[in-house]
């Protein structure tokens, strides 16, 4: 199968791709071309139908991974999808069989496969519930709650700063 760590790079980038922007959330692939420009960085084929389906699959993966909805909405992602094995340089190696417009899709709910069996729980949202970034815990400790220390680890500790310094009445 494709090399894992982009695999990987591509699942957190898709996932990542809705951002809050200023308080107000957004979307990288909102926009066609630009969508379809990132498709093709991430070795697409930057169509409108593989669009559909890398949008179908992020907003699914990002509900999953939010424990809004259970795996098998990923389900339909996996229809008809072959692995078809080959003998290279006297090893095996793996082909995903499936149309071209549907590869990046099956890519992410592979990697997100890959990540929860290998790495459980690793890749999670932030645990800031106003970011919609979400992260992949490579630390020994599994303990990282932010998608970045220096966005939401300072926001989050600066507000439980003040709700103390708040709370806390004047002696
Ligand atoms: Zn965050």
């Amino acid at each position: 199968m494709a090399n894992t760590a982009t695999d990987e790079g591509f699942l957190l980038a898709l996932l990542n791709s809705t951002p809050v922007v200023d308080g107000v959330p957004a979307d990288d692939l909102a926009d066609p071309a630009r969508a379809r420009a990132w498709l093709a960085s991430a070795g697409g084929l930057g169509t409108e139908a593989e669009l559909q389906h890398v949008l179908r699959v992020r907003q699914a993966l990002q509900a999953v991974l939010r424990g809004e909805q259970p795996p098998d909405v990923l389900a339909p992602e996996l229809q008809d999808v072959a692995s078809i094995p080959a003998m290279t340089d006297g090893q095996v190696t793996w082909t995903i069989s499936v149309p071209p417009e549907r590869v990046l899709a099956v890519r992410a709910v592979l990697a997100w496969d890959a990540l929860a069996r290998h790495s459980p729980g690793r890749l999670r949202p932030c645990a800031n519930d106003e970011c919609r970034l979400f992260l992949i815990d490579r630390s020994k400790a599994n303990a990282a709650r932010w998608c970045s220390m220096a966005v939401c680890g300072n926001r989050m500790k600066a507000r439980r700063h003040y709700q103390r310094a708040r709370n806390t009445p004047a002696e």
